[in-house]
């Protein structure tokens, strides 16, 4: 039983002290338990912080613990009611090839589902993220602007599916050329701008003609500045992430732009809210998220780019890459 543990807490970047790959007998399960062979894991920008010791929603990983991860994994021995051999399901068993379950939080996806690493990306929890977060706290209208960064990744390129098809006007920003290409032509939006380029603000504002309505955050730093002085008056912010943080070793260099934030939010009368997918919103949300996306994919109006790696072994080095814009869609790992 191959597993990947926490060896240290990264001061910044992650790299190869952080993560340890080991082997382990593979555990059996007791009464009212079952064994599962994970599937596919799921790569998500949240784990690096789970490597840090600090006050959050979440417990950290311990050190020499396995890290925490979504999987989809095939039922091995059940002696647990509701769940046969054979069945797939949906499971925190976090970065192993076998791990016990005592079923509870599991989730049966039955037996040889179709596309069953789709309940890491769209049909699960990024593509949840991207429709509470966008709907209940952005609350679009037709003809409003939306803009969203990490565009082509699983939570950006929901977002702005979804408020193209409720009427919006769509600005992605993404890191280079294939990626904004893929996020205009591919996914539809009506515009796409690389935050490398020098002049990424002044593109900006060009897209955006009549300002800012809702800007859904996932990434923070210079992206945030570039939108703040596009913002509407009535402005939503949806706070659902701020990768370009996730990797700083302290606050960085530069002015403080504590007042340039608060001011504007001040004076534009902005709505800012940050959620945590799991407890933010009625549970009731979920079933609703399912049958519109089930809907819009079955329609061809929402498109989906999935990028999977083989191997546990490559699975550090695939969230590392995740976290710097290396991946190109969902990234999931094939065990
Ligand atoms: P992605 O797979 O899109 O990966 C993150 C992307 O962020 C990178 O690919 C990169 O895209 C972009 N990025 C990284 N650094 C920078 C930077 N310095 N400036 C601009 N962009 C950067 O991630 P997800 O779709 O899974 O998640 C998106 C966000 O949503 C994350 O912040 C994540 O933490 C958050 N999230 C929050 C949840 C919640 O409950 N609140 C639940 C799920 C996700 P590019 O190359 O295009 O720049």
């Amino acid at each position: 039983n191959r597993r990947i543990v926490l060896a240290e807490r990264p001061k910044a970047a992650p790299d190869a002290n952080t993560l340890r790959l080991e082997d382990a007998a593979i555990p059996s399960p007791g009464p009212g338990e079952m064994l599962l062979r994970s599937v596919y894991l799921s790569l998500d920008p949240y784990m690096r912080g789970r490597m840090n010791d600090t006050k959050s929603y979440a417990t950290p990983v311990p050190i020499g613990g396995v890290m925490t991860g979504q999987v989809v994994a095939e039922v091995m021995v059940s002696n647990l009611d509701g769940f046969a051999p054979g069945d797939y399901v949906l499971a925190g068993s976090g970065w192993q090839d076998y791990a016990v379950s005592d079923g509870v939080e599991v989730l049966n996806l039955g037996p040889k589902p179709a596309n069953p690493s789709w309940s890491l990306g769209i049909m699960g929890m990024p593509g949840y993220t991207a429709y509470a977060g966008l709907l209940k706290i952005g609350e679009p209208k037709a003809g409003e602007t939306v803009v969203v960064a990490a565009a082509s990744g699983p939570v950006g390129a929901t977002v702005g599916q979804i408020a193209k098809l409720k009427g919006c006007r769509v600005v992605g920003i993404a890191g280079g050329a294939e990626k904004c290409s893929h996020v205009v032509e591919t996914l539809g939006f009506d515009a796409c701008i690389d935050h490398k380029s020098a002049d990424f603000a002044e593109q900006l504002g060009a897209a955006c003609p009549d300002g800012i309505d809702v800007y859904f955050e996932n990434v923070g730093g210079k992206v945030l500045y570039a939108v703040l002085p596009l913002l509407n008056a009535f402005a939503r912010m949806p706070i659902c992430g701020v990768v370009s943080w996730y990797n700083i070793p302290g606050l960085p260099d530069g002015p403080d732009m504590g007042p340039v934030i608060m001011g504007t939010i001040l004076r534009m009368k902005v709505k800012v809210q940050g959620f945590i997918i799991f407890d933010s919103f009625p549970r009731s949300l979920y079933a609703e998220f399912a049958r519109d996306m089930t809907g819009w994919l079955e329609e061809g109006k929402i498109h989906y780019t999935e990028e999977v790696i083989d191997g546990l072994e490559n699975a550090p080095e695939g969230l590392y890459g995740l976290l710097e814009g290396r991946s190109f869609g969902k990234r999931v790992v094939r065990l």
